[in-house]
């Protein structure tokens, strides 16, 4: 049985490859993913399975099994980035300025394969699969759009999984680990006010860049001094904006960036302790500083059971040698926590690299590039590990 599903799997690599390198010539930015979301449907209709549009460009597609049962999602972002390809690969990104440069062509290509085998193996299990095919993963979630339109319910969705490619572990591998493992995140502005002067007169204003520049550095303390060196904390400040000329002491200083903890408790108190550094030193220093923090991204938590079921189904699909423990979160983000914020899920890694092709470069890369032999693999793993999760008792 358990061959069967990697062999299955095998036979559809040509036809996967080609759905990958169609996918991956035509990239679109989130909430336009217009064109990819018609060869989503058109494949799924193909199939001839059942699916509706969902948060304008996603798409949620059932596949029901022989009888009544549990029902387990799987996520697929469908989204490109604002990059400008320079792979030089065949079938490399046709529109410039925007690339699948974080692979999510690779998993749209993916769980297209495993709707393929889901559909043919429809009389072999119980309950319901259900796929989620997500846009703007990348932009301002539209896992948290698909949920709200009611994507996880009628069936209820009880379990979620959700792979992403990473090109810093070769094909045929495979990195998870039980509880967390991405970053909550926090964009924030602060607007520093002072008072304007001539660079000569500097005691007649107050200065903004000044200001600024010790508030950029005491906020390294909530990370260095507040919280545990055991715990991730992460407060960046990406831009900062001030100033016309040399001469002239400005009026306004505007600093943005992104606070990222692993949620919970330690996302509240690094967004207390942030307020309370840049009112202290903007108080300090004689400006007035607004500050505005943003929810964005929950963070993921991989649920231990649904991680135990995904190791040992992965592990039937790659061999055990090859499930590899990753040893601790990532700060990076990813909108799959608004899912496994509501249900158990796992969030894991499917290898992409291969240096012999020279597929090694980093996501969000412009020489970013999956290896598409790693596709077969990544369908057996999400077919065997929602068999084996549907055949379990309730
Ligand atoms: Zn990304
Ligand atoms: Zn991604």
């Amino acid at each position: 049985m358990t061959e069967t599903i990697k062999a299955e799997a095998l036979t559809l690599a040509p036809a996967l490859q080609d759905l990958f390198y169609t996918l991956h010539a035509a990239p679109e930015l989130g909430r336009h993913e217009h064109h990819t979301a018609s060869v989503i449907r058109a494949h799924l209709t193909a199939l001839g399975i059942s699916h509706i549009s969902l948060a304008e460009t996603g798409t949620l597609a059932v596949i029901q099994g022989r009888g009544p049962g549990r029902t387990i999602g799987f996520r697929a972002d469908i989204d490109a980035l604002p990059i400008t390809e320079e792979t030089g690969l065949p079938y490399a990104s046709r529109t410039p300025g925007v690339m699948h440069a974080c692979g999510h062509d690779f998993h749209t290509a993916a769980l297209l394969g495993a709707a393929e085998l889901f559909q043919r193996r429809r009389g072999d299990f119980n309950g319901n699969v259900k796929l989620f095919f997500q846009p703007d993963e990348e932009g301002d979630g539209g896992a948290a759009r698909m949920i709200a339109a009611g994507g996880m319910e009628n069936p209820h969705v009880d379990a979620m999984l959700c792979c992403h490619v990473e090109s810093g572990i070769p094909t045929g591998t495979l990195t998870v680990r039980s509880g967390p493992i991405c970053a909550a995140s926090n964009p924030f502005t602060v607007t520093i006010r002072g008072k304007g002067t001539h660079g000569a007169k500097p005691h007649l204003g107050t200065d903004v860049i000044v200001a600024g520049a010790q508030i950029v550095t005491a906020l390294q303390t909530i990370s260095s001094r507040r919280t545990s060196p055991a715990e991730p904390v992460i407060v960046t400040v990406g831009t900062f904006h001030s100033g016309t000329a040399g001469n002239v002491m400005p009026e306004e200083a505007v600093l943005t960036g992104i606070l990222r903890t692993m949620g919970g408790e330690a996302r509240a108190r690094v967004k207390n302790d942030f307020r309370s550094v840049v009112t202290g030193i903007a108080a300090g220093m004689g400006v007035e500083a607004e500050i505005e923090i943003f929810e964005s991204y929950p963070g993921c938590r991989n649920d231990p059971a649904v991680t135990g079921l995904l190791r040992r189904s992965a592990a039937k699909i790659l061999g055990e040698s090859n499930i590899l423990e990753l040893p601790e979160p990532s700060l990076g983000t990813d909108d799959f926590g608004y899912f496994s914020d509501i249900v158990p899920g796992c969030y894991y890694y499917i290898g992409v690299g291969n240096t012999e092709k020279g597929f090694t470069c980093p996501n969000h890369n412009p020489h970013f590039a999956a290896d598409p032999d790693a596709l077969p693999l990544a369908v057996a793993v999400e077919v065997q590990a929602a068999l084996d999760y549907l055949a379990q008792e309730a």
